[in-house]
């Protein structure tokens, strides 16, 4: 069998089987849901936020990417951040990477020339090995290494989500979204929480809008 006949044949034993199983399972689907959590994790395929948390179509609001990236001129991402903190009003957002991440690795070494949009796209996580070189190349081998920048990935990406202003609005005016930043083992399947930043978190100064400006501005 061809696999995408296999996918549509699957697709009808697994409605078939959530039907038999909950026969109003595809009336309460139908019904506006509100997530409380927005997931941003990795494009990889062996990684789905609803299988490895075991919830349910309608708990989690998702967006993926190459290395699960806070990617703020990428009108996709940022679409979907306004949409998940402004509409939907998530409490929670989280980045969700994981260990023996490919496209980490593919950061550490050189770009192949025959991969422009890739290359660009790794060209943030390159930065992050770059800044944080001595302490990532200190580990004791690759997989440590590659371990440690995946890490330090997430670290940065949850503090490039805090300087949106998407996120920076939203902590003004109340007192959500919590960002978490949590790291995804493929070889047990556990989660670990690596980062937190309570709602409200203070930003470095010099990532701060200047409110007294734009009231300025506002009154010209
Ligand atoms: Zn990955």
């Amino acid at each position: 069998m061809k696999p995408l006949e296999r996918l549509l044949l699957e697709n009808k034993a697994w409605a078939q089987e959530k039907a038999a199983h909950d026969p109003e399972f595809f009336d309460k689907l139908r019904q506006p849901r509100n997530p409380d959590c927005f997931w941003i994790g990795c494009s990889d395929s062996r990684i789905h936020a609803d299988q490895v948390t075991q919830t349910e179509p309608g708990e989690i609001f998702v967006h993926r990417n190459i290395a699960n990236q806070v990617a703020t001129m990428d009108m996709n991402f940022l679409a979907a951040l306004e949409y998940a903190v402004d509409f939907l009003e998530v409490k929670h957002i989280i980045v969700c990477g994981h260990y023996g991440c490919g496209s980490i690795k593919a950061a550490m070494g050189k770009a192949r020339p025959d991969q422009l949009f890739i290359n660009k796209w790794l060209k943030y996580i390159k930065d992050i090995y770059r800044l944080h070189r001595e302490n990532i190349d200190a580990e004791s081998s690759d997989e440590a290494r590659h371990n440690k920048l995946v890490e330090l990935n997430i670290i940065e990406q949850v503090h490039n989500l805090a300087q949106t202003s998407v996120i920076q609005r939203a902590w003004r005016a109340g007192s959500r979204p919590d960002l978490r930043g949590w790291v995804y083992g493929l070889h047990d399947g556990i989660i670990k929480e690596i980062a937190s930043l309570k709602a409200g978190s203070p930003l470095d100064p010099i990532y701060e809008q200047d409110l007294e400006f734009s009231t300025v501005k506002k009154q010209l």
